[in-house]
């Protein structure tokens, strides 16, 4: 028999799975890696074998999919044959956490990895950052400048051996080590004195670079996290903080179960949990939640083995709108006191995942580090490239029937953030070897970026550009993401380029793979100066507050000229800008120092309000007069800032449920859903289900796809296929 296994099943120790389970059942044959997939020849039954294989299963292996064939052949052993190219789509390993027994080892004084921050195994350690092509076999990773030592390359060839064909083995003997380095780019310490003074450093109060696994880390004492802003020129932008361990997250924060599990899974996101005290408020400034995550390499974890300190705010370290450094030589730019760098190259950039959990659900705000690569499967057939959006982007490929969506890219406004995106397509359209493409898709947006790299690809693909409205593309990623071919999706973000011209962000929209229509949105406010009102949001009060006579924050000539420009201003249904309206009016936030800040700093807000105000949003032709709510707000007066803005939002979101329950109800539809970046705010998601609940509705929300424009790019990738 020929037994084809699917699935995450390379780089995770499933060829010695087999080898084992072939020998212990007497069966003869062999297995091999054939470009993503394995392939098993054995000479008996296959049932028990299968049966077998899935029992134990290593943790960091998946099976999607087995194909038995019947093949006559005799063998008089089993072997394990030399990796061969073939289908070479289906697995490709993610970046996974050290496992149980690596870490028992580079704690035990009398291991030959004792304290050996490299150490991995068949189930453990980086894996997509290190990956030049596929097979999954060394010299096709940068593990491949190092070579085994005799005592590796015993453990490599052993069957038995937890090792046994692990493609990144290495020991202090052989393999990568750390070395410390000053500010001057000179080196100070090598191997663990490296780490060990670098760990002192930390604790006594200095600012560091740790290169990693996918890329370079600003690292930090949390007691020295005000120095550390006013040094990084981020006055309140959170910053992610890894624990040395989840009693010390605990410290810090609630953790449900589902959080606790998620944490501690083997991808170890950033998970933003609900602050339990203010002992780390600094770390995300007015926001209910902190992003915590857990050592994750085994360089973390000896780290705070050395240090006395139990937290160190964690985050990725770039340049301003840069993506995050790889290069040793760029990491001193960077400007921190001491670097802890190795040498081994980072193929892959791929920046720590962040997620928070609603009910059980996964809402990635970046979906990268320990998830990516991985696939969906796909409505269509076809070769699609879909470019994203721009901000949080990430772009989407589909092959056979799946489709995969890249790592975090960021933000491309930058033009090295665009070349990052080019380069990371290209990397997944080299691992599955495409070279003809159906259809390459871009955002509607005339001038993101994204656009020039999809003109550029095809150009070379000699394929025509489609364009997918923004919001569409959201709609459809939920879609994507529950299994359902319809909904009216409430799609509510920032902004997007709507198909009349306007910036879209506060959208209901009835849609299906194959089409939408608009159905209900927000009135259109004036956009005072662009994008100088998404930063100065007094722009945006004033704009709205004009419109029923009255001034606020600009007046006399000041507030002549915000009329004037108004006239010429972008007009904009976007509904993080109404929220961001909200927070400044309120006196929570007035000035956006990062994406989104006034809109999440309401969340708190949102969480300890209570609906006190009498507030009725006025609806017209599925338009939603936002103005008329500020008007009510404003007579009502303001004594709890709470109350008032959850009030506000309330009645918002009632406004917008009614028209789609209504929708929905007349057509027959079942589903009603929420996506886009406003839906991370886990009190409006609330609002919203209850309504669609009580209408006897099914509601949707994301689990694997990024509710903001990190997820957009999937739902390009299908309307794409389909429509192509
Ligand atoms: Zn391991
Ligand atoms: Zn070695």
């Amino acid at each position: 028999m020929k037994i084809i296994f699917r699935g995450v099943v390379q780089g995770v120790g499933f060829r010695p799975l087999i080898y084992r389970i072939a020998k212990e059942l007497g069966l003869h044959g062999y297995v091999l890696n054939k470009g993503g997939e394995v392939e098993v020849v054995i000479d008996g039954d296959e049932k028990k074998f299968i049966e077998e294989v899935k029992k134990r299963l290593p943790d960091v292996a998946r099976i999607d999919e087995i194909i038995v064939q019947p093949y006559d052949a005799s063998y008089d052993d089993f072997k394990i044959i030399e990796s061969k190219d073939g289908h070479r789509e289906f697995a490709i390993p993610v970046d996974t956490a050290i496992c149980d027994s690596c870490l028992k080892e580079i704690f035990d004084k009398n291991n030959r990895r004792y304290l050996y921050p490299f150490t991995n195994c068949t189930i453990c350690g980086a894996r997509f950052s290190l990956i030049k092509d596929l097979p999954y076999d060394r010299e096709n990773t940068s593990m491949d400048e190092f070579k085994m030592c005799n005592e590796c390359l015993n453990e490599y060839k052993d069957a038995m051996n937890r090792r046994y064909h692990a493609q990144t083995i290495s020991c202090p003997k052989c393999g990568p080590y750390y070395t410390l380095y000053g500010r001057d780019g000179d080196a100070i310490a090598i191997k663990n004195e490296a780490i060990k003074k670098f760990a002192e450093y930390m604790d006594n109060g200095y600012f560091g670079v740790i290169k990693s696994w996918g890329g370079m880390h600003l690292v930090c004492s949390v007691d020295k996290i005000n120095e550390f802003r006013k040094w990084y020129g981020r006055e309140q932008k959170p910053f992610a903080i890894m624990v040395r361990d989840i009693k010390t997250a605990e410290k810090y924060a609630y953790i449900s179960e589902e959080e606790r599990k998620i944490l501690l899974s083997k991808a170890r996101p950033i998970v933003l949990l609900h602050k339990r005290n203010d002992a780390l408020e600094n770390a995300s400034p007015g926001l209910p939640n902190i992003g915590i995550y857990l050592p994750y390499s085994a360089l973390h974890h000896i780290l705070f083995h050395y240090m006395k300190k139990d937290a160190l705010l964690m985050t990725s370290a770039n340049l301003p709108g840069q993506p995050m450094v790889i290069e040793n030589e760029r990491a001193f730019d960077l400007n921190a006191d001491y670097y802890l760098l190795h040498n081994r190259k980072i193929v892959n950039r791929i920046d720590d995942s962040v997620l928070k959990i609603w009910r059980g659900r996964k809402f990635f705000i970046r979906k990268s580090r320990g998830f990516i690569p991985s696939f969906l499967p796909s409505p269509h057939n076809k070769k699609v490239i879909a470019v994203g959006a721009e901000e949080n982007s990430s772009a989407a490929i589909s092959i056979n029937g799946k489709i995969y969506s890249t790592q975090y890219i960021g933000d491309t406004k930058n033009y090295d953030t665009m070349l990052y995106l080019e380069n990371a397509i290209k990397f997944f359209l080299k691992l599955f070897k495409m070279d003809s493409i159906d259809a390459i898709v871009v955002d509607l947006h005339p001038l993101y970026n994204s656009r020039k790299v999809g003109v550029k690809l095809a150009e070379e693909y000699d394929v025509e550009l489609m364009e997918v409205q923004h919001h569409w593309a959201h709609a459809v990623s939920l879609l994507l993401d529950n299994g359902e071919k319809e909904a009216i999706v409430l799609t509510l973000d920032g902004l997007g380029y709507g198909s009349d011209g306007m910036l879209w962000g506060g959208e209901i929209l009835h849609a299906s793979f194959e089409n939408f229509e608009r159905i209900g949105h927000l009135k259109y406010i004036p956009l005072i100066g662009g994008d100088a009102a998404t930063k100065d949001i007094r722009r945006i009060v004033f704009s709205i507050f004009d419109q029923f006579g009255e001034e606020i924050f600009f007046y006399g000539s000041e507030a002549s000229l915000m009329r004037r420009l108004a006239k010429e201003s972008p007009l904009t249904s976007s509904m993080g800008r109404v929220l961001d309206a909200l927070s400044c009016y309120l006196g929570i936030c007035t000035k956006s120092t990062y994406d989104g800040e006034a809109a999440m700093k309401l969340e708190k807000y949102l969480e300890e309000g209570k609906e006190e105000y009498e507030m009725e949003a006025k609806v017209g032709n599925g338009i939603v007069d936002t103005v008329d709510l500020f008007r009510q707000l404003h007579e009502n007066g303001v004594e709890n800032k709470a109350n008032a803005a959850y009030s506000f939002v309330k009645a918002l979101i009632d406004a917008l449920s009614n028209i789609a329950i209504d929708y929905a109800t007349r057509r027959g539809i079942e589903s009603i859903g929420i996506t886009g970046g406003v839906s991370y705010s886990l009190p409006l998601v609330s609002m919203l289900e209850e309504n669609v609940k009580k209408a006897g509705l099914h509601f949707l929300v994301h689990n694997r796809i990024p509710n903001g424009d990190n997820g957009i790019a999937v739902g390009q990738n299908v309307i794409g296929g389909i429509n192509a």
